[in-house]
């Protein structure tokens, strides 16, 4: 037998403990993630975080999504316990004692409403309730009825006093925190995995998306948005270090009816569907600004939204409209660079 040369059988041993000793730093080095989906604010929310110990990240997760079983309780106007179950009851007669959450999103939502002239209104309430895109036969609202329920949409008409009491001036108001709820309860369940220590995580509720952190790998997070018409795939991708995205899009929840599309996002103005986009994603630093934003500059529409969005400064987005049918796009100016489209 032919012995193998000395270079040679040096050269295997060093080459094997270097494999060893690579496969060894990446396994102790290596950051894992740990992900959970769970059907909570009637959709699904997804939490994703990135760490070595699965077993804390697994516990940590549990809190988070507790965090936001609680808010889906305070916020549902389905869940007649809810507080605002409790507001909407009491419309008209008395003011209720509310948690300081109910507060953050009505002053939130109001500012948002007084700079959008009313496209972002949570006492849509009075006429959403006249749809249910979920029943197997949706029916369409009558005109002469919307018009009688446009006239309890006024966000001026919600009255708040000492921090602590909601009221709504007339008997026939509603709120309805189907705008912004979500938005705001990613915020919260952000800020309990950073109390609990995660450093790297991503909150995902029914396309309201904050991040905590940033990636593991050290790359920018890549954030797809939703094409309007073909669900099985993504439309553009958006790259950012930081921060919150949130999409409202006419496919989320809609019916047909004679080829035109019914869907939830409606004009506070006319009581129907607002007809100008096909989504609105927005870019900016808390989760609720985005999704409020969101249903504003949809509401909007592609040129008024836009202008909207250009001059509110950490505000960054992206409209998706029709035209000649065609899905068109707009921009605003400081994500150019940040978007990549496949259309
Ligand atoms: P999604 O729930 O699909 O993420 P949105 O964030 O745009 O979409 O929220 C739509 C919900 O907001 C509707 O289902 C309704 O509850 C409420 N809503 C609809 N139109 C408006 C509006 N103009 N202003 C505030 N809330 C609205
Ligand atoms: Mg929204």
């Amino acid at each position: 037998m032919k012995r193998l040369p000395v270079s040679f059988v040096l050269f295997c041993v060093i080459f094997a403990a270097i494999s060893i000793w690579r496969y060894r730093f990446l396994r102790t080095h290596e950051v894992g993630s740990t992900e959970r989906t769970k059907v909570l604010m009637d959709t699904l929310v997804r939490i994703e975080i990135f760490d070595k110990d699965e077993g804390k990240s697994r516990a940590t997760l549990e809190l988070a999504f507790e965090e936001i079983e609680r808010l889906d309780h305070v916020f549902s106007r389905y869940l007649a316990e809810s507080e605002v179950s409790s507001i909407n009851r009491n419309a008209g007669r008395d003011a209720v004692m509310v948690s300081k959450d109910v507060i953050a999103v009505l002053q939130r939502s109001i500012h948002f409403s007084e700079i959008s002239k009313g496209a972002f209104d949570v006492t849509v309430g009075a006429v959403s309730q006249l749809w249910d895109f979920t029943s197997a036969e949706p029916t369409l609202p009558e005109q002469a009825r919307t018009e009688e329920q446009l006239e309890h949409v006024d966000y001026g008409k919600i009255m708040m006093s000492n921090g602590r009491h909601v009221g709504l001036s007339d008997s026939g108001m509603a709120i309805d925190l189907g705008g912004v709820a979500k938005g705001y309860a990613v915020d919260r369940a952000l800020q309990v995995l950073k109390e609990n220590g995660v450093a790297s995580s991503l909150v995902d509720a029914g396309g309201d998306i904050g991040l905590l952190g940033s990636k593991p790998d050290g790359k920018l997070w890549r954030i797809g948005v939703q094409h309007p018409r073909d669900m099985q795939r993504m439309i553009a991708v958006i790259e950012i270090d930081s921060g919150s995205v949130a999409t409202s899009g006419d496919y989320e929840r809609y019916f047909m009816r004679d080829g035109r599309r019914y869907h939830h996002i409606l004009d506070p103005k006319t009581g129907w569907p607002a007809r100008n986009c096909m989504s609105a994603t927005i870019v900016t630093k808390r989760a609720m600004d985005a999704d409020i934003l969101a249903t504003a500059v949809f509401v909007l529409g592609p040129e008024k939204g836009l202008a909207f969005i250009e001059g509110l400064p950490g505000v960054e987005g992206l409209l998706l409209f029709e035209e000649g049918g065609q899905i068109e796009h707009a921009v605003s100016g400081g994500l150019g660079e940040n978007i990549t489209f496949n259309k």
